[in-house]
């Protein structure tokens, strides 16, 4: 039951107009749920742009708020971690690859 917005009396969903003054029902849950989903994109949207922004100038901040905010899919998120994972990985082994490379001097 919605209450109408002109006569408050309540009025069953399935009607498109009041019974009682006639004024125009708007099915209140579908409108609720439109604008909810709509603001959830946006945020989804927002979100992914931080995680985004964060991964590139700041990775140790960006993998954990993508974990914890989730603006990707859960497939998204494992491609992103192992790529970052494999080029720390790659990184470290470049560093000593380097340092004890022979001829290495300090
Ligand atoms: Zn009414």
């Amino acid at each position: 039951m919605n209450p109408c917005k002109m006569c408050g009396r309540p009025v069953a969903e399935s009607f498109q107009f009041c019974p009682y003054c006639g004024e125009k029902m708007t099915p209140r849950t579908f409108q609720n749920h439109q604008s909810h989903s709509l603001k959830s994109e946006q945020d989804s949207t927002a979100r992914r742009l931080i995680a985004t922004l964060l991964l590139i100038f700041y990775f140790p901040l960006g993998l954990p708020y993508m974990w914890i905010m989730k603006p990707f899919s859960k497939k998204t998120r494992w491609i992103i971690s192992l790529a970052f994972l494999s080029a720390i990985l790659l990184g470290f082994t470049m560093i000593i690859i380097w340092t004890t490379l022979p001829g290495y001097s300090h």
